[in-house]
């Protein structure tokens, strides 16, 4: 954190249309990490210009329902899935990747919903998940050392000088990209495509794979719940719209900036890139600019929390994000890895419940527990995801706290990123299937059955 976003942005103030408020801007005089250096860029000004003007990609009014979606979930009455690629890319954003994705969502939350006995907020790490933190400034292929790949939004992928060169203009195809995906999203939640007899026929797909078996007996009688609802009378045409939310990292702050608008109902800031959107592990420092400027906005807001994350840390987090301690504002996702979630999180949880607020507790069992494999591949086994989601299960049954919700990297196709599974791949299949440009994800069969193994657990206890 060398430099202030106002040092290294000369066409602040902005003169465009963007949304003015107090303190909305204040962030720009704080440390700030991991942006791209493009503000002497000529396509810089623009860029922020149009993205001022352009409408929302969502409304002030379906953040509001999000929140109070979360404040239930807080209170242990809902539970949150929120799931999508590490980092989402405009080749990918295709009618049938995004299909794949939104349908696997779908079908893990119908298991899901059935073990927990609980309404399942569906929500995607999609339409913007095109920023990444990296941890080192460049990357370096043999005699070449050229600028790391920090997401679509930013840079592409290629190792070249040119498409490693921070490109301001890539934030306006971001927004179109961004806006197409959730058009589809839209179409796919509220069009017939999320009938829960569809979904529920989908899944039968998965037991039909002999390595599935030991899923029958779940399945089973989420099939008998599915008909026992229909002889009873059950409005099934009410279960073919989904409530569906966005979310996305909130690194790039130019971006979040020219897209928060004043909601004309509450004279607010609403930062309308997406309803949900939350602070990294890398970027959640108090005094940081991203700190801030999320403390601003209304959306709902997660924070990451790694093992080093001490309950000073949770603690000063909440009272700079949620001090009027409103249920469904914050959001604690632990990322702590599988090796350290049943001795880190307790004292965590225990200080934050002590303390009064009210947070939503989430596990993102993906990011602790990346390792390379012995042939050179960025991954997970899924032995170590489950065994975190089984720990952080643990830790909250054994304090009396909700487990509230599922963060993965995750897709719908049938990619080979993460070991293991029942049906496991192995290394090898990494050569061919390996499709992420950054973290390793479930792939879809892998997906559902972490869907499988949570709702048996959760079933277990209630
Ligand atoms: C991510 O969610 O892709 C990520 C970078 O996570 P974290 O901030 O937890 O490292
Ligand atoms: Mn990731």
């Amino acid at each position: 954190m060398s430099q202030t976003p106002a040092e290294l942005d000369p066409s602040f103030p902005p003169t465009s249309g963007a949304a003015v408020y107090p303190g909305l801007d204040d962030w720009r005089s704080l440390p700030i990490s991991q942006q791209p250096s493009w503000h002497d860029d000529p396509g810089y000004a623009p860029a922020i210009a149009e993205l001022s003007m352009v409408p929302p990609l969502v409304f002030a009014g379906e953040v509001d329902i999000l929140r109070d979606r979360l404040a239930q979930a807080a209170q242990g009455k809902a539970f949150l899935l929120q799931g999508g690629d590490c980092a989402e890319t405009f080749e990918a954003a295709t009618a049938d990747k995004i299909s794949a994705r939104v349908r696997t969502i779908l079908q893990m939350s119908v298991v899901l919903t059935y073990g927990a006995s609980l309404p399942v907020i569906k929500m995607g790490r999609m339409a913007g998940q095109f920023a990444k933190p990296r941890s080192s400034n460049d990357e370096t292929r043999g005699e070449t050392t050229l600028p790391a790949y920090r997401g679509d939004m930013v840079n592409g992928f290629e190792f070249t000088p040119e498409s490693r060169r921070h490109d301001p203009a890539r934030m306006v195809r971001a927004y179109h990209t961004s806006a197409s995906t959730l058009n589809l999203i839209r179409a796919f939640t509220q069009g017939g495509f999320a009938d829960l007899r569809l979904v529920h026929h989908w899944n039968r797909g998965f037991t039909a794979n002999p390595a599935h078996s030991r899923y029958e007996s779940l399945a089973r009688d989420i099939d008998r719940a599915v008909r026992f609802m229909d002889v009873c009378g059950a409005d099934f045409e009410a279960l073919k719209r989904v409530e569906f939310f966005a979310s996305h990292e909130a690194l790039l702050l130019d971006y979040e900036r020219a897209l928060t608008r004043i909601d004309s109902r509450t004279g607010q800031p609403y930062d309308t890139s997406a309803h949900f959107l939350w602070i990294g592990e890398r970027t959640r420092d108090l005094d940081s600019a991203h700190v801030d400027f999320l403390s601003r906005v209304r959306n709902p807001i997660g924070v990451k929390l790694g093992p080093n994350s001490t309950p000073e840390d949770a603690l000063a987090l909440i009272d700079k994000l949620d001090p009027n301690r409103e249920p469904g504002r914050l959001t604690f996702i632990t990322r702590m890895g599988a090796q350290n979630i049943r001795e880190k999180l307790p004292t965590l949880v225990e200080k934050v419940t002590a303390s009064g607020a009210q947070v939503l507790w989430v596990t993102d069992p993906m990011h602790g527990n990346t390792v390379t494999s012995p042939n050179g591949y960025k991954t997970r086994n899924f032995d170590d995801v489950m065994d975190e989601v089984r720990g952080f299960f643990e830790v909250h049954n054994a304090l009396g706290t909700f487990p509230g919700g599922l963060h993965v990297e995750m897709t719908g196709d049938d990619v080979s990123e993460c070991l293991g599974g029942a049906d496991p791949v192995d290394q090898e299949a990494f050569v061919e299937g390996y499709e992420s440009v950054c973290d390793p994800r479930l792939n879809h069969m892998q997906s559902l059955e972490m869907a499988f193994l949570v709702a048996g657990a959760l079933a277990e206890k209630g």
